[in-house]
């Protein structure tokens, strides 16, 4: 390609709203272009790096013996009804209506539609297992599309889906695909985590997200120093502690307590390790028909971990309470305790089974109970509502948990038979019964790839591709055009490396040299030929992005160098 040929408007303006690397630079370096909010067109040098992350995708998918579909992207609303799920998704699913007043919704995921081309197509275990899959536009309409590519409203996504006879089958598959995400990212040059991670709206087990490491990825997860393991925080769990704080002795009874009201202010109060007191966090818990109070109950020490809550109860989402509604159902704000208080439903962190020596509310203002045997009620629900914290113990090993940051490009997770059994997809097993098919779902997101390879590799000159990723190895820059054993040099380069199929780019613009070398940072391509002032002297340069280096090179040479480097 040629720069004076080619459409790539690299320019100084950031949007005023960008705060990513990969939002400014994509965009100003002329690979993105904003439509509307979360709406994005892909120029030439976008589509370039697209199309590259796509095809190490494809590639590693034929290796596993996935196979390419391409589903539409207007979807029927009946499908979304029969799975349930046009609730769940609520407005980020964007609905429309044909001439004939029939309802679709623009796909922002595509199980049911999978489900519904198998299932009567596919009915017997003979036919199994299948992995089916696609690259494609999705739509979320997402309440706060930010950060450019990161979190858009229309994204490309690669999602596939696989259909099997057992279980045992699907965790075969799990594996396979979880082996071939990780190449995948491997090949791109990512440096990434794959964590345990929670499910999502979309149900089912076994889930792991692909996250790339970067300081501005908007999932926080624990990691553990010494072996493999990793979470996301929503899904993160620690040793049992074996060295608790010792236990205080205080009577069973009831202590007045003026102006105790926080967790901190209690332990002092009673000279105790935050260990020993209940705390109580109260939240609306929104259901798709209703909505109620809960408490949640936890030790302390320790801080509520809103998606462990969310899932403890089912709900839709939790939202925060004022005082005036906690005592509209009878409560008292900051003496909330399990004691005596039985009709708002209550679920406990499990941490909290048999715990004895508890401080808790009393349920009556400027009043607490001491000495509290937790055991001693009746038909306690408990859950894992526990957020890890830093330093916690690794769940597997001897060592301790730390945080990182995390995009996630990445999400499979076993679905079991939650779609097969709502849409009726099922095949005859060996002994001529009817069953419903064991399924599994793995999702990439292919646009915010993009996004994650410039977070994690860019400085403050622009973006840095990796080689895998890059939309041209190399740039030829002719410093000036009007040299003519400049111009001669670069054009015979060009056509050389062309030849060999390296994939190139001549900047044979009219501008000044100091202008085409700012645009060639800002793009980051992984080599800049440089062919200036030195060529007299036989000589020419080549400038590494990723270091930012210039190294002399005999002009004999360049050709044979910068094959060298690209291997
Ligand atoms: P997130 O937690 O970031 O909202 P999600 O859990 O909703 O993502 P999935 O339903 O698991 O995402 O979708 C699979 C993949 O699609 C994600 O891992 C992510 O890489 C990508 N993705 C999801 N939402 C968006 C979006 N709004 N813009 C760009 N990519 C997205
Ligand atoms: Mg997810």
């Amino acid at each position: 390609m040629r720069f004076s040929k080619a459409f790539i408007p690299t320019t100084k303006e950031a949007p005023s709203d960008a705060v990513l690397a990969s939002h400014i630079y994509l965009t100003r370096a002329g690979f993105v272009a904003q439509v509307a909010s979360g709406l994005y067109n892909y120029l030439p040098l976008g589509k370039r790096v697209l199309k590259k992350i796509e095809a190490i995708i494809n590639d590693e998918m034929e290796r596993a013996d996935a196979q390419e579909v391409e589903l539409s992207f207007v979807t029927p609303a009946e499908l979304w009804q029969e799975s349930g799920r046009i609730e769940k998704f609520g407005k980020e699913l964007l609905r429309l209506r044909d001439r004939k007043e029939n309802l679709f919704v623009l796909g922002p995921t595509h199980e049911e539609m999978m489900v519904n081309l198998v299932r009567n197509r596919v009915t017997s275990y003979k036919q199994l297992p299948l992995n089916l899959y696609q690259i494609k536009t999705k739509f979320r309409d997402e309440a706060r599309p930010r950060f450019g590519l990161m979190r858009a409203r229309e994204f490309v996504m690669k999602d596939g889906y696989s259909f099997h006879a057992t279980a045992e089958d699907l965790d075969r598959e799990f594996d396979a695909m979880e082996a071939a995400y990780k190449r995948i990212l491997e090949r791109l040059g990512l440096d990434f985590r794959i964590v345990e991670a929670d499910s999502g709206a979309i149900g089912g087990s076994g889930s792991k997200e692909l996250m790339v490491i970067a300081d501005s990825g908007e999932d926080t997860i624990a990691v553990c120093d010494s072996c493999e393991y990793g979470a996301n925080i929503e899904a993160a769990h620690r040793r049992v502690i074996s060295s608790a704080p010792s236990e205080p002795s205080l009577a069973n009874e009831k202590v007045h307590t003026p102006d105790v009201r926080t967790i901190n202010d209690l332990a002092d109060f009673f000279k105790i390790d935050p260990h020993y007191t209940l705390k109580a966090v109260a939240k609306r818990a929104i259901y798709e028909e209703s909505d109620e109070i809960v408490i949640f109950y936890l030790r302390g020490s320790d801080e509520l971990q809103e998606v462990k809550a969310v899932n403890a109860v089912a709900a839709l989402e939790l939202v925060d309470v004022t005082e005036e509604e906690l005592e509209a159902v009878g409560l008292v704000p900051g003496f909330i305790g399990p004691f005596g208080q039985n009709d708002i439903t209550s679920v406990f962190d499990s941490g909290l089974k048999g715990a004895t020596a508890m401080i808790t509310g009393a349920n009556e203002r400027d009043y607490h109970m001491s000495g509290a045997d937790l055991s001693a009620l009746d038909g306690v629900t408990f859950a894992d509502l526990y957020e890890v914290k830093e330093g916690d113990g690794c769940p597997h090993c001897d060592g301790s948990l730390t945080y990182t940051k995390g995009i996630e490009v990445g999400h499979i997770f076993k679905l079991g038979t939650t779609y097969s059994k709502a849409l009726k997809a099922e095949f005859l097993n060996d002994q001529g019964r009817a069953e419903p098919f064991e399924m599994g779902t793995y999702g990439m997101g292919v646009s915010r790839l993009v996004a994650a390879v410039i977070e994690q590799h860019h400085d403050e000159k622009g973006c840095r591709w990796t080689k895998a990723t890059a939309p041209y190895q190399v740039n030829i820059m002719v410093s000036n055009i009007k040299d003519e054993a400049q111009l001669e040099l670069g054009e015979t380069l060009y056509s050389r490396l062309k030849e060999s199929g390296v994939e190139v780019i001549i900047d044979d613009r009219k501008e000044r040299f100091g202008f085409k070398m700012k645009d060639a940072e800002l793009i980051g391509l992984p080599y800049t030929i440089i062919i200036g002032k030195e060529l007299k002297n036989g000589k020419i340069q080549i400038f590494d992005r990723a270091t930012l280096e210039k190294s002399d090179v005999q002009v004999e040479e360049a050709f044979e160098t910068v094959m060298g480097l690209l291997k």
